[in-house]
């Protein structure tokens, strides 16, 4: 089987392969501050311990845990209850007043918000353009503890060189955490190439079937996973039970969707691309020089961007399509429309949008699983009647 898609068949994890979370050798402090608990035999064993209250530990979440950490080749992993819950408890245990963080610009909405609270909190955010990691040396200093990147930019799909990030993350002894959603583990895996902690929004790809909200961090360091679990029990950010099951539920058709969003990603974007009415497109099958970690992916996943000439024409064709909904998630079966200026980006300012590349008449796609020619010619008329 080819190493890319190691972990990928329904069964990757069997019960009797299902390590105990924590490995061997991290206690975890919670407990160690009720050993009243500890002196009764009931409570004694590894397993009574993982499954002594939900909030820190329940057999469908560790079953989950241990089939992402297969996927993203991860020793160690932690379930939340969102993707913006794992990149708070990621991000917060190793940062204090006066230190900063290096982030690529682009990037999510909701952790730009999380950046400005923690500039209220003396951690001031310093960012580099996606694609150019050679801005991020000058930004570091002393004060930096964590360099924060998404794989693919969000939401104008730049791909972020991850291997050379970690790199200099190495060499300046921060932390690299990489956000992996837009790719999921089915085309990149962030620790392989060198990253210390990737997160997953599980309410996007992984689970795919937009009806679950939650979040995933994995780490192949003891001593991060105790830090982020600790944040996860004592804030409570920890994901439920059934979420997990329908998670668990989702992943197993990880491959078989990504393979039918790569390829509607690739058809679509090519297709904008040479359409004589559409300003700009992004994707990044449609560049020549990725960086080199991106040579082993299988595709780049179903999120296209495009500009129109005008705000209206972008409006238009959001609503025109008829195999597009228009909604504000992605990575779903099923393909969603949207405009980040009026929804993901909504809170920044005209500067901040230009800064981050995205106009005020920019579309973003999540392509589905749908087959390709409909897909295709559901675009072309929607674009005909701009
Ligand atoms: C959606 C998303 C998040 C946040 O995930 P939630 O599960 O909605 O909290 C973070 N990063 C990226 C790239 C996302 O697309």
């Amino acid at each position: 089987m080819k190493k890319q898609t190691r972990g990928f068949s329904t069964n990757a994890v069997h019960a009797g392969e299902a390590s105990h979370r924590f490995g061997d050798a991290v206690t975890v402090p919670v407990f160690q501050t009720s050993n009243f608990l500890m002196n009764d035999d009931k409570y004694s064993t590894d397993e009574n311990l993982d499954n002594v209250y939900t909030r820190l530990g329940n057999p469908t979440i560790s079953a989950l845990v241990d089939k992402l950490n297969v996927l993203c080749n991860a020793s160690y992993g932690v379930f939340f209850s969102s993707g913006m819950a794992a990149i708070s408890s990621a991000i917060k245990p190793f940062v204090d007043r006066g230190d900063s963080i290096v982030s690529c610009r682009p990037v999510y909405g909701g952790t730009l918000s999380l950046f400005e609270e923690l500039a209220h909190a003396g951690v001031a955010a310093r960012t580099f353009t996606a694609t150019r990691i050679e801005e991020v040396p000058p930004l570091i200093d002393h004060s930096t503890r964590v360099i924060f990147a998404e794989t693919l930019s969000n939401p104008t799909s730049r791909l972020v060189d991850i291997e050379n990030l970690a790199v200099m993350a190495r060499s300046h002894n921060t932390l690299l955490i990489v956000d992996n959603t837009f790719l999921s583990p089915f085309n990149f895996r962030a620790l392989e190439y060198g990253a210390h902690i990737e997160i997953h929004s599980l309410s996007k790809y992984i689970n795919g079937h937009s009806d679950v909200i939650s979040g995933y961090a994995c780490t192949n360091g003891a001593d991060l996973l105790e830090k982020m679990w600790k944040t996860m029990s004592t804030n409570g950010s920890n994901g439920n039970p059934l979420d997990a099951f329908l998670t668990m539920r989702g992943a197993k058709t990880l491959g078989l969707r990504m393979q039918a969003h790569n390829r509607n990603g690739e058809a679509v974007a090519s297709l904008l691309s040479r359409h004589p009415g559409v300003s700009r497109v992004e994707h990044p099958s449609l560049v020549e020089d990725r960086p080199a970690c991106f040579g082993g992916c299988d595709g780049f996943g179903g999120i296209v961007y495009l500009e129109l000439p005008s705000k209206e024409q972008a409006l238009r064709f959001m609503r025109n399509a008829d195999l597009m909904t228009e909604a504000t998630s992605l990575g779903g079966v099923e393909t969603l429309v949207t405009m980040p200026s009026l929804t993901s980006h909504a809170g920044s300012s005209e500067y901040d949008l230009l800064a981050a590349g995205i106009s005020s008449s920019g579309v973003r796609l999540s392509l589905g699983i749908e087959d390709c020619e409909d897909l295709l010619s559901s675009i072309m008329e929607a674009l005909s009647v701009l």
